[in-house]
């Protein structure tokens, strides 16, 4: 499911940030747990009552050392194309500004729904000041604080009415989609190409979907795939498109929308903090990961150097250890051929459901080898286990008591699974639930 997304456009210092954290609220995440300031973060999902999207800070992505009023609009320009919902932040205690205009100016021009907001009106007393900006031309204006967070829930729903109708944006059930992720020079586009010219793959289309003509639809031995963002692994040489933080924010999203994740490492090079970064978000988000090291001809190698490379990936990315490492070069097309058929594993492992009976055989031998944990003289007892979804498998455990089911013991019961069903490629997810 493609979660709708809203971005924060507006002027410096209106209160982007403050507002998008509000949103967002505290989460504890692996890819987040970056040093640094809160502006590091500029990408996250989010829940606001029964509203599930993702939204944007534009205002967190540097656009070098162009003046003031071009990086503004080069981030407007970044939140019509990359969103589905604009929200225009403005400062209701300073009015309507010559670049309140200027953004204006460039959102008239998008065929995307936009939300007019005046923030920092801290109480009702102050409420009189939205009226100015009904002059900018979108309608009522929301009255917020970013720093009270007052107004937020009006603000969102009125956002929503406008996220795209359930599968606007989403192809059949049939298809694989698939994205290459990593950093530049890797080979990602060098890959997509030598994997086209095979012999037997139909490049059908570019799809177009109502955001923009960016994936393309393949058919290989009869079988539908499409490649996520294939433009985006294209240079395109503007400004906006190679600052990092914006290519780090298409790599997210073209992740999101992708069921398979190929992780893409310049053997080269070896593994940077990057890479990791963003592995670690496609195993957060459940995708099925291949991790593939290309240029694997330009490294000087004897009978040990994959065996070494392939130790070192497993240290670097400990929560992978699920995915297959495939070494290849786009250049010589060693092992190209093997691509389609490890996508296509992944894919399986990512939609398998087990039978309960089974996984439930599977789980009573696993505690019969391995006792349950006690805490306190009070031992965690399993019932049952139910396997809940797919696009990671998921799995339900009911127990006696959740907080008895620690972190190893869970991990042992993933183990057990992964043994008996092997679901290489994907994370599969466990959950323990109290029994009513
Ligand atoms: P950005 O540059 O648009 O991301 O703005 P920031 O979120 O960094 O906020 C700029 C300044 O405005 C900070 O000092 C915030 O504390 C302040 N601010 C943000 N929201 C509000 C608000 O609702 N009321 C008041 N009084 N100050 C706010
Ligand atoms: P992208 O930025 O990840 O899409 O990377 P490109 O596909 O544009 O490749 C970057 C550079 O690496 C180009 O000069 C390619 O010719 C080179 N390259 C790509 N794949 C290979 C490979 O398998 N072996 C070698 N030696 N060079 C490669």
């Amino acid at each position: 499911m493609v979660k709708p997304v809203i971005a924060i456009v507006g002027r410096p210092n209106v209160g982007k940030s403050t507002i998008f954290n509000r949103i967002v609220g505290e989460r504890i995440s692996i890819v987040e747990d970056i040093p640094g300031v809160t502006r590091d973060r500029i990408y996250s999902s989010a829940e606001w009552l029964s509203h599930d999207f993702n939204i944007i800070d534009t205002g967190g992505i540097d656009i070098g050392d162009e003046p003031f009023l071009e990086q503004i609009r080069q981030q407007a320009e970044i939140a019509i194309r990359e969103a589905d919902v604009i929200i225009f932040l403005t400062n209701g205690r300073e009015g309507v500004t010559s670049a309140d205009e200027e953004v204006a100016k460039i959102l008239y021009r998008a065929k995307k729904p936009v939300v007019l907001a005046v923030n920092k009106i801290d109480n009702p007393e102050m409420r009189d000041l939205i009226y100015d900006f009904y002059a900018l031309g979108f309608g009522e204006p929301y009255p917020i604080s970013g720093s009270h967070g007052l107004g937020l829930g009006d603000l969102l729903d009125a956002a929503a009415q406008h996220f795209p109708s359930k599968d606007e944006n989403d192809y059949d059930d049939d298809v694989i989609k698939f994205s290459l992720i990593g950093r530049p020079n890797v080979g990602k586009s060098s890959l997509v190409n030598a994997m086209l010219g095979e012999e037997r793959v139909i490049v059908s289309d570019i799809a177009g979907t109502t955001r923009d003509a960016i994936d393309s639809m393949v058919t290989v031995n009869g079988e539908r795939y499409v490649i996520i963002d294939t433009a985006g692994m294209r240079k395109r040489g503007k400004v906006y498109e190679t600052t990092e933080k914006y290519s780090v924010l298409r790599a997210l999203r073209a992740i999101e929308r992708s069921d398979v994740v190929l992780v893409v490492i310049n053997a080269e090079e070896g593994i940077i903090e990057q890479d990791k970064k963003i592995a670690g978000y496609a195993h957060e988000a459940g995708r099925a990961i291949v991790v593939v090291v290309n240029k694997w001809d330009a490294v000087e190698k004897d009978e040990k150097t994959m065996k070494e490379f392939e130790e070192k990936i497993r240290a670097h990315f400990l929560f992978l250890d699920y995915a297959p490492i495939v070494f290849l070069s786009a250049k010589t097309k060693k092992r190209i051929h093997t691509l389609i058929p490890m996508i296509n594993k992944a894919s399986e492992n990512h939609s398998m459901r087990v039978e309960t009976s089974v996984l439930n055989d599977i789980v009573m031998d696993a505690v019969a080898m391995n006792p349950t944990p006690t805490d306190n003289g009070k031992r965690l007892k399993i019932y049952y286990t139910t396997q809940v979804s797919v696009k990671p498998p998921t799995f339900v455990v009911f127990v006696n008591d959740p907080e008895l089911m620690h972190f190893s013991y869970q991990r042992f019961i993933e183990n057990r699974i992964r043994e008996a069903f092997g679901f290489e490629g994907t994370p599969i997810k466990i959950f323990a639930r109290e029994r009513k």
